[in-house]
């Protein structure tokens, strides 16, 4: 969520279920941290903790004592994130979707991994195949679940083209295989992997006894700013690099809006499922701001034109409401740091003093805030690193074609820009 992107649709009235829960809450912009790569920056909210502690640092990693690239995983964070902290002390949660989640942890309650719907590493050889999905081991904790959930997920081939034409103007083409950097075929997965996880948390909500925690990612506006946001601002896009062609104007200027339409609408939804007592948190790891970068794929360049890394940390967006959150509060200050421990606080655990971050005090009922308790640390002892390549024989051969094009690729992300990147522009309003 970016600032550029959410007012304008808010004032609008395109985010009904947005306002309505700002209109009941708090709403402000949140700090983020750099390197601002997701893996980074989710792991830093679940943990409350900074990426030299616990671990995820970047999207890849040299395999302990060799120079084999492999993918960060969830056994390479070494602390306690906030499923595990629930966990311990019997209180339910489900996690869909989280970055860095595979493979999945035994908790009390549900985890959905980041690569249920599709896996990472096949992305890595440049395209997704149907019978991909599914495929990987430890997705879904406990695994039980994989009967009923297989019948809800959207594998990326069974998306429609009129899904695709919410977001799409003109005659939208499905290929069999998804292509890593097509705009359309990205746009199309992160679709599926939302609508997937939309639908599992629907599930959880609608039970007689839901989990007191529920957390849902959404990729898909990250997906929509990266590829399409020289189309939502064409004239801006214009002065600072080169004109957009009138054909692809057409064709893509909605994409950005019409998926946070979407999303709110889904929003909307899961609203509908909870009740009074029960407080709401939206939140992005980062906003946007306008960048050129190059990425090659399939024998052609495509451009990404809304960037967050390279040190522009843009700040992104929070919204709290519910039970217990001071009406009409603008939140201020407000760190990817405090999630975990306002949480927390919400749970009646107690808060590490090793937390950098504070509970976000508008959020909390006085109540609440006098019932704040803290222990020194919950990781007395680090969590330890693996020792094995968790992975098939087939993922095994493709590392180094991985190496090649996903890994490079986002790693490049942390070099200095061969192209100027903006800062200041619409992702900082
Ligand atoms: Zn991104």
């Amino acid at each position: 969520m970016s600032a550029a992107i959410v007012r304008p649709l808010l004032d609008q009235g395109r985010l009904p279920n947005l306002k309505r829960l700002i209109d009941r809450g708090g709403f402000g912009p949140i700090e983020t941290i750099s390197p601002t790569f997701s893996p980074v920056v989710w792991t830093t909210i679940a943990t409350g903790r900074p990426p030299n502690v616990h671990g995820i640092t970047h999207f890849h990693h040299a395999w302990p004592g060799t120079t084999q690239r492999v993918l960060f995983d969830s056994r390479f964070r070494r602390v306690h994130a906030i499923w595990n902290i629930l966990s311990e002390r019997k209180i339910p949660s489900a996690f869909i979707g989280w970055w860095v989640t595979w493979p999945v942890e035994p908790i009390s309650g549900v985890m959905v991994s980041d690569r249920y719907v599709f896996n990472r590493l096949r992305f890595g050889e440049g395209e997704v195949q149907p019978a991909d999905v599914g495929e990987l081991q430890d997705q879904l904790y406990p695994a039980s679940l994989n009967e009923s959930y297989s019948r809800i997920t959207v594998q990326p081939a069974s998306v429609t083209t009129a899904e695709m034409a919410t977001f799409i103007r003109g005659p939208i083409e499905l290929k069999p295989s998804l292509q890593l950097h097509d705009p359309e075929d990205e746009l199309r997965l992160a679709y599926a992997q939302d609508e997937t996880h939309l639908r599992i948390a629907e599930q959880l909500l609608s039970t007689s006894a839901p989990p007191r925690v529920v957390a849902v990612h959404l990729q898909g506006t990250d997906t929509a700013c990266h590829h399409f946001w020289r189309h939502r601002f064409p004239e801006e896009w214009g002065r600072q690099f080169t004109r957009v062609a009138a054909e692809e104007q057409a064709r893509y200027g909605h994409v950005i809006d019409a998926y946070f339409e979407y999303a709110d609408r889904r929003l909307g939804d899961l609203v509908k499922r909870i009740d009074d007592s029960t407080t709401v948190m939206v939140l992005s790891d980062h906003g946007f701001v306008p960048g050129m970068k190059r990425r090659q794929a399939g024998g052609r360049v495509t451009i990404i034109s809304g960037v967050h890394e390279q040190n522009t940390r843009p700040p992104g967006l929070i919204v709290i409401s519910g039970a217990g959150v001071q009406v009409g509060t603008r939140l201020e200050g407000v760190s990817v740091y405090d999630v975990t421990p306002t949480i927390l606080a919400m749970m009646g655990c107690p808060i590490g003093r090793d937390m950098p971050g504070k509970p976000i005090a508008a959020a909390l009922s006085p109540a609440e805030m006098k019932r704040l308790r803290y222990v020194d640390t919950y990781d007395a002892t680090l969590r330890p690193l693996p020792t094995q390549l968790k992975i098939t024989a087939r993922d095994r051969e493709k590392m180094d074609q991985i190496n090649n094009v996903y890994l490079d690729d986002s790693g490049n992300e942390e070099a200095p820009a061969s192209q100027p990147a903006a800062t200041g522009g619409s992702g900082k309003r």
